[in-house]
């Protein structure tokens, strides 16, 4: 069976995520938007496991539903979950790990030193070697999480990912920024399965599998999903445009400027405005590269470019992507066409015009790939832009600024 699996997400108790981030919220929301199994972040922290525990029961081994009388919502419908967490090392470098059981949740927290109630995502003080091996004495999956991003990812420490582990991670997480086009012209990754996952702080749809992985499953175990991903049976990633990212270009983190990195370095990253300039993935991405265009090996899934259904609503519309007006939109056509990718990439255009023809000619335009995008950069999201007359117009208020949602 073909699953749609977000591994990366946080829970409430995590620094500057939505208190809606509970998994009854979190699992009808995801159903909509196609995904079959989403990661329950977190699972580290001793709050989150008393959610958890409160809401979710296993119902096949190391995957977990919402216990039955929970289920408020309409549908019916929910989607399962895979114990997942994401941890901050010595260095400042992020690692996520997929976990077969509430069990080797517990044995991994007694044996990790730092303070694993501080937030959702604890700080390990401990390097990642150390922590990779602690996650697989217990048959977890390791990798590094947004492998290429400025503040906390492996490449922003290291120009090796042996540098850091010694060995093979199970797999690199590609982040919003960047996609396998970019990660393979690295030689080092060829043997490295790629995932693309949301990191998601709010449950809604412009955040909650953003970017995916399709997975080709006989039946949803934990077993079945380490082997496709150990064995790189991965069928597609699903992802952002990378451009828009929060730190696809070398940018300003205060005023936002994108800058020439050569420009900049003899400036120590500093802007004119008093703030630090962080390194873009796609320059990181060059600085390492091995070759001058991608070399996919056999192995490597195609990378599909999706970009938020509630995101082209709010544009189309000039309303805020969290508004009322936009969700009830998105909710009515991920309703009629089954889920939000079938809207965006597989429904008939006619179909869709007869629904909502304004809606539709933005929907074309992102299937020709004729939409622009103004990169982002230093923390902030791209920002798509509607061709109007010859103009461009992007009124959406919270599109491009609200940083952590
Ligand atoms: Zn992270
Ligand atoms: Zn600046």
């Amino acid at each position: 069976m073909i699953i749609n699996a977000d591994l990366h997400i946080h829970g409430r108790y995590s620094m500057a995520t939505s208190k809606n981030m509970t998994p009854e919220v979190i699992a009808p929301q995801a159903k909509l938007k196609g995904l079959d199994l989403v990661g329950t972040g977190d699972v580290l922290n001793s709050k989150w496991l008393q959610i958890l525990d409160e809401t979710i029961e296993e119902t096949e081994n190391g995957i977990f539903s919402i216990k039955n009388k929970r289920i408020k919502d309409d549908t019916n419908s929910t989607c399962k979950f895979i114990l997942t967490v994401e941890v901050e090392d010595i260095k400042r470098v992020h690692h996520l790990i997929i976990l077969p059981s509430f069990e080797a949740a517990y044995e991994v927290r007694e044996e990790l030193h730092g303070n694993l109630d501080a937030d959702g995502r604890p700080k390990v003080r401990m390097n990642g070697a150390d922590i990779m091996d602690i996650a697989h004495e217990h048959n977890c999956l390791f990798g590094p999480s947004h492998a290429f991003t400025p503040w906390t990812s492996i490449y922003k420490e290291y120009d090796s990912i042996y540098d850091c582990y010694s060995k093979k991670p199970d797999f690199l997480e590609l982040g919003l920024s960047a996609d396998s086009d970019m990660a393979d012209h690295i030689k080092e990754l060829q043997n490295i399965p790629f995932l693309s996952n949301s990191d998601a702080h709010s449950p809604w749809p412009h955040r909650l599998g953003r970017e995916f992985n399709e997975l080709d499953v006989k039946a949803l175990t934990f077993k079945n999903i380490a082997n496709c991903i150990l064995k790189s049976r991965i069928k597609a990633n699903y992802g952002f445009d990378p451009q828009l990212g929060k730190y696809h270009k070398t940018a300003c983190t205060k005023c936002y400027k994108v800058f020439n990195i050569k420009e900049v370095s003899l400036n120590k990253m500093k802007c004119l405005c008093g703030g630090t300039i962080k390194k873009g993935v796609d320059y990181r991405t060059y600085e390492l590269s091995s070759w001058n265009k991608p070399h996919h090996p056999p192995h490597r899934p195609p990378y599909i470019h999706i970009i938020p259904l509630a995101d082209i609503i709010s544009l189309t519309y000039g309303k805020g992507v969290t508004t009322v007006f936009v969700q009830k939109i998105w909710k009515e056509l991920v309703q009629k066409f089954g889920n939000e990718i079938s809207v965006l990439i597989y429904t008939p255009l006619e179909e869709l015009k007869n629904k909502n023809p304004q809606l539709s000619t933005v929907i074309e335009a992102f299937r020709n790939k004729t939409l622009q995008i103004q990169p982002g950069g230093g923390g902030k999201y791209g920002k798509i832009l509607i061709g109007h007359d010859n103009e461009f117009r992007n009124t959406a208020p919270d599109n491009t600024l609200d940083i952590y949602f």
